[in-house]
């Protein structure tokens, strides 16, 4: 993390110390670093240099945030959205509608005509019926949807199960000794041109033979269509690649990837899509927090913070294990486990965990936090949802607000309730 760093003995976002941000938005913030979003990005393009044509779309379900998408729409980054509401956030950060391609299982009709009517480059399709129905939908505004059929290559991505979604028995794609006879009966549907395949198995992947086992297969699956008749000329390869989370991993070696790629594809003559998401965001954010409590435990103090599952959920849901520092590190360590305020024994971040010495009061943050961190955030136990911070060199600003009461904002009585009673005077009414 190059862009988060010690200086003076305050850990600092590129030139801003934490402590500023902190005192400016309150805490839990996160905070992401537009540098390393920018190096990522490069990382990653610089990689597949050996790539002629090729088309790379950020996973917005990584990070939805608009200025964290504008950053990487600067950098010539387009997005994969899963959603209508990631097309709106795609747009809105000034993407082009050409540059987004729409993977996801379980499009709705309003969705795929609401990317029909935007101009979405191109479409992956997941199952037979959904293919009709773009096919029927496009038909009726005259229009021919670019499309993609998405393969399931049976391959186990040896990643958390969680994240798993190459394997036959997950929900996602359409399994690969399938593809041929779907792919004839689509091809030939006027209001789609369909033009090649796609596939994604998983994520966190820090191993790249069950990715390249995945790209052979469908390099053996596109030269099969093609014998059959089939014009392909675009392959999307889908994401996955896997980033450092503990002192002493590495990244997933994308010179290795890049390398891969170019030698499985060398003969298949398509423009290639990647859609990464957690390599490019995933170091780029921290969860800035402050030491609520120290309470004593059993064998180790219980350092109660206050983010908590609702603001991470990435522990609870993955057993992920996310570095935690102090902002202030006084030299000194302790061991404890790391616990949020949520009503939950979930709600821990770590057990057993060798951290900096830390105080109530004191300011500490959770590394590698900036993919799959604040997006999958929510209001449990009508806890706000926090704050967001872009740093860019020594300038930060709020790019998303603290939503205190978020939970409250859309609720309503049913008419035929007294609003405005307290549940005490309610209570009290009906006793008497
Ligand atoms: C989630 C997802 C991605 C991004 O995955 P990362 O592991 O974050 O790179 C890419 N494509 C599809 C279809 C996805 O579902």
């Amino acid at each position: 993390m190059p862009s988060f760093r010690l200086a003076g003995g305050v850990m600092h976002a590129e030139a801003v110390p934490l402590t500023t941000i902190a005192e400016a938005t309150g805490t839990p913030t996160y905070v992401y670093s537009a540098q390393t979003l920018r190096l990522s990005a490069r990382r990653f393009r610089d990689a597949l240099g050996g790539i002629p044509h090729k088309h790379l779309a950020f996973a917005v379900k990584a990070n939805p945030n608009c200025a964290v998408l504008r950053v990487l729409a600067e950098e010539g980054y387009g997005a994969d959205i899963v959603s209508g509401g990631e097309l709106a956030a795609a747009l809105d950060a000034g993407m082009n509608a050409h540059d987004i391609v729409f993977s996801g299982t379980g499009k709705t009709r309003r969705e795929l005509q609401a990317a029909l009517d935007a101009g979405v480059g191109q479409f992956n399709l997941e199952l037979e019926a959904e293919g009709e129905m773009l096919a029927q939908l496009a038909a009726e505004r005259g229009y021919c949807a670019p499309a993609t059929l998405r393969v399931n290559p049976d391959v186990d991505a040896a990643t958390h199960a969680k994240i798993t979604t190459g394997r036959a028995s997950s929900k996602f794609g359409i399994p690969i000794n399938d593809a041929p006879t779907i792919y004839d009966r689509l091809a030939t549907l006027p209001g789609l041109q369909l033009r090649g395949l796609a596939v994604h198995i998983g994520s966190q992947i820090l191993d790249l033979a069950p990715l390249q086992a995945a790209y052979e297969r469908v390099g053996a699956l596109l030269a099969g269509l093609r014998k059959r008749g089939h014009v392909l000329t675009h392959v999307d390869l889908g994401g996955g690649l896997g980033v450092a989370y503990r002192k002493g991993q590495c990244d997933a070696d994308i010179a290795a990837y890049g390398a891969m790629v170019a030698h499985v594809t060398k003969d298949w003559d398509v423009s290639l899509t990647f859609e990464p998401g957690r390599f490019i965001a995933a170091a780029a954010g921290i969860l800035l927090t402050r030491v609520l409590w120290v309470k004593p435990g059993p064998a180790h103090p219980f350092v109660i913070v206050d983010a908590a599952m609702n603001d991470l959920m990435r522990p609870a849901l993955y057993d992920a294990w996310h570095e935690f520092s102090a902002v202030r590190p006084n030299g000194s360590q302790m061991i404890a486990d790391i616990v949020g305020p949520v009503c939950e024994t979930g709600d821990t971040f770590a057990r057993d965990r060798h951290i900096d010495q830390l105080s109530p009061g004191d300011l500490a943050f959770f590394h590698t936090v900036g993919a799959y961190g604040a997006t999958m955030a929510s209001t449990y136990n009508c806890r706000a949802l926090a704050a967001e911070v872009l740093v860019d060199g020594d300038r930060f600003a709020v790019v998303a607000d603290r939503l205190d009461q978020a939970a409250f904002a859309r609720q309503h009585f049913a008419p035929w309730q007294r609003s405005g009673l307290s549940s005490a005077k309610m209570r009290e009414e009906m006793e008497d």
